[in-house]
């Protein structure tokens, strides 16, 4: 038995990949593989339009959100957002509060000005900024709303008057938001919906079409609202799987049955975590991700002994991030609750053991 904490590409359903190797082999009982299909066909349309249906129910998006499903994964945003939204002599705002943050700051600076409203990298990005003032006239707000690599989550959402622009990649989908407070969310499927090599982008509409410079055609979020995600043949293997996965999540119940079992995972493993001298989690108590704990042994000898142990037991993606050391078990949709039971009396076993 394996038991699948990884961080990204992580963990699927089961069912959906059962389906998706069906649908290699013979798609919808064509005697075709979903990889021998034209994307323009009414067979692969049916999928997009599903995915994109399935979307906007499960996150309730008013008419006003555009769904796309673009290449490039959440790093292309980084610079797509400021290309689309950002004039060379404007204003937008960035929340500096971790890694994935960082590297989006760097590529606005390409387009426009940047400011920095707050950031946590004094304490290593251990918890989320708070009581800072957002300055009028910028032209959008962005933030990362769970940070992967740190293990942070901001759990409400800013208060603007200026377009909300939220990197969900970690946490789309794993709880209730009102989502239509957002100008524009993005998101690398291969997290929380779907696998790698497709990016899920919600846009409001009237944020586009307001910079001076030129946008090559594969550049301009107007262009692929037009064509329906197909301006170039999509990543059609990629957007299957995530329609699999959206189809799953509304049969289990949508986002806030979900958000049910997210809370009790999390629960679960910082309760244990708290519990336990010989763990110590790195965040803040109140800034805690529910998508991605994080935790470290100090002692380097019982370190080394925890990650044989998993190793031992099955229990894999576990090891922090290079950059933060430690651990980190990421509790993603697909994860079941009975995976987190077996880490916590693994847990509890070994800190016994190890009084
Ligand atoms: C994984 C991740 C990214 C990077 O995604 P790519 O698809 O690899 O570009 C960006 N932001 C966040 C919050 C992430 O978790």
């Amino acid at each position: 038995m394996v038991y699948n904490f990884n961080s990204g590409p992580s963990i699927l359903p089961g069912e959906v990949f059962e389906q998706a190797s069906r649908a290699i082999l013979d798609f919808n009982n064509t005697g075709l593989s979903i990889l021998e299909i034209g994307h323009r066909t009414p067979l692969f349309q049916e999928v997009m339009d599903e995915a994109i249906a399935s979307v906007k129910e499960l996150m309730a998006l008013d008419k006003e959100h555009e769904v796309l499903f673009l290449h490039g994964g959440a790093s292309t945003q980084f610079f797509q957002i400021p290309m689309n939204l950002l004039n060379e002599n404007e204003t937008a705002v960035y929340l500096d509060c971790g890694t994935w943050g960082t590297k989006a700051i760097k590529e606005a600076k390409l387009f426009g000005q940047v400011a920095i409203v707050a950031s946590s990298k004094d304490k290593n990005y251990t918890y989320i900024p708070k009581g800072y003032i957002l300055p009028a006239g910028a032209k959008y707000f962005h933030y990362t709303t769970n940070n992967t690599i740190e293990g942070t989550q901001m759990h409400g959402i800013p208060e603007t008057n200026i377009p909300l622009v939220a990197d969900m990649s970690s946490d789309i989908l794993s709880r209730v938001m009102v989502f239509n407070r957002f100008d524009l969310i993005y998101a690398g499927a291969q997290k929380n919906i779907g696998a790698a090599g497709v990016n899920l982008v919600i846009v409001k509409k009237d944020i586009l079409g307001k910079v001076d410079r030129k946008l090559p055609s594969m550049m301009d979020y107007r262009q692929h609202i037009e064509a329906g995600s197909m301006l170039n043949t999509p990543p059609v293997f990629a957007v299957y799987l995530c329609m699999l996965t959206l189809r799953w999540l509304k049969k289990s119940g949508g986002v806030a049955a979900i958000e049910k079992i997210n809370d009790e995972k999390a629960g679960l493993l910082y309760k244990t975590l708290d519990e336990l001298p010989v763990f110590r989690p790195t965040v803040v108590p109140e800034d805690r991700s529910k998508m991605n704990a994080v935790f470290v042994i100090d002692d380097p000898a019982l370190e080394k002994e925890f990650q044989a142990i998993c190793k031992q037991e099955g229990i894999v993606g576990i090891k922090g991030h290079r950059s933060v050391g430690g651990f980190r078990a990421s509790l993603y949709n697909a994860l079941p609750l009975s995976s987190v039971q077996v880490l916590v009396d693994l847990m509890k076993d070994f800190a016994n053991k190890k009084g």
